[in-house]
């Protein structure tokens, strides 16, 4: 298929007993504040530009953030700082990104989750990453011929994207760095891929609340990673 058949094959995804259990659950039950909506409560496909320049790679669904508006980042806290400091850095067109009907665009980029439903607690086993690997490999493969930056949110994306990146063709550094805000990595394209150029992989703190609130990674950080991407891409 291609990347739109890959996203729709994707979306009806029942490998993982525990994860489908959980995001159905989460879209029945639903949080207060939205009540009266309608959850997604499906895998949460890449989304963005199908010819990217920048890949953002993140973790997982949020549970009544993704899970519940169908698209990645969107609905949550989270997201509301990867999006201001997209729109900032100029990589999307609105600061917010609250409903998948809102209008946002990103330009030039694309994002995609390690594991592409919610899990309790954020907390995907390893097993559930191996399972949604194949997912994670094609999109990567797909979007090989443009990207030309990787980032990764957090430590669990940069682990979980080596085998993704390695699947796709990419050619990797032995051993594999270490995750850190800021860490890049060169990777070489996929033999297939015209461009032989490195492809610049990057390192980034998860705007998580966690992380927002004791300011272990701030706006300024966020921007600092994004221009570094839209300024190699
Ligand atoms: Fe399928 Fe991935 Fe969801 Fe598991 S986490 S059910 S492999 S889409």
């Amino acid at each position: 298929p291609d990347l739109e058949g890959l996203c729709a094959r994707q979306s009806v995804c029942r490998a993982c007993d525990r994860l489908v259990e959980w995001r159905e659950r989460v879209a029945v039950q639903r949080r207060r504040a939205f009540a009266d909506e309608r959850y997604w409560g499906r895998p949460i496909a890449g989304w963005g530009d199908a010819d990217p320049r920048i890949l953002i790679v993140g973790l997982a669904p949020a549970a009544h953030g993704g899970n519940r508006t169908g698209r990645i980042f969107t609905g949550d806290r989270s997201g509301d700082w990867l999006f201001a400091s997209l729109y900032r850095v100029g990589l999307a067109a609105q600061p917010t990104s609250v409903r998948a009907d809102d209008g946002q665009r990103l330009i030039g980029a694309r994002m995609a989750a390690t594991v592409r439903c919610a899990p309790p607690d954020n907390k995907p086993t390893p097993q559930e990453r191996a399972a949604c690997l194949p997912w994670l490999a094609r999109e990567v493969g797909f979007v090989a011929p443009s990207v030309r930056c990787v980032v990764c949110l957090g430590g669990f994306a940069w682990q979980g994207v080596w085998p993704a990146l390695r699947e796709a063709g990419y050619g990797l550094p032995r051993p594999r760095p270490a995750f850190g805000h800021g860490a890049e990595v060169e990777l070489e394209p996929p033999p297939s891929v015209a461009r032989r150029d490195p492809v610049l992989m990057l390192g980034c703190y998860h705007p998580s609340q966690q992380n927002t609130f004791t300011g272990r990674v701030t706006e300024a950080m966020l921007d600092d990673v994004f221009t570094r991407a839209r300024d190699y891409a």
